[in-house]
């Protein structure tokens, strides 16, 4: 009893020592395709992206070029560059973020986010886990969805440059 007692103590140590590195909690329950060190992540995001997209943290409204980005094109992620939003389900929402009514299939999930004293809905890139913003139940038709997302973590590929490439 007296050596598994240690034994439990010494895993409870080596928790704590790893929880800076676990703050956003959902690292930890989920898998993602693309997984990169956070020296890496550092190293390919400025300190605004990694701490929106890294650490869940919020761009000040009306900030992002892209809030003016009228053109056809996906928004992709700017962590993994997957293909995420569609320009047809952009909308101006009037908030100073990126909004859209719905996401491509197969491109973000979402998880719970019960900080400033509420419940919101968080939602992140399926593949590298990014942080992209929250989804609210005030959007247009056709699916009431509102997914207001930070511009920083996105990146817009026009459809014309879409189309050079693959032609
Ligand atoms: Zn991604």
């Amino acid at each position: 009893m007296r050596r598994r007692h240690f034994m439990l103590t010494g895993l409870a140590g080596g928790t704590l020592a790893a929880v800076p590195a676990l703050r956003t909690g959902w690292a930890a329950e989920e898998t993602f395709e693309v997984t990169r060190t956070e020296e890496e992540w550092r190293a390919m995001l400025s300190d605004l992206e990694y701490e929106v997209m890294r650490e869940e943290g919020t761009e000040r409204a009306f900030t992002s070029p892209l809030n003016e980005e009228k053109r056809a094109g996906n928004f992709h992620c700017k962590g993994c560059d997957q293909a995420l939003y569609p320009s047809d389900t952009k909308f101006e929402s009037g908030t100073g973020w990126p909004s859209f009514w719905a996401p491509l299939d197969d491109a973000v999930a979402t998880k719970p986010d019960r900080s400033w004293f509420m419940v919101r809905t968080e939602v992140h890139c399926d593949r590298c886990g990014s942080h992209l913003g929250h989804i609210f139940d005030d959007g247009p038709p056709p699916t009431g969805k509102r997914h207001c997302i930070n511009g920083v973590s996105l990146t817009f590929r026009p459809a014309a440059d879409a189309a050079q490439t693959t032609g």
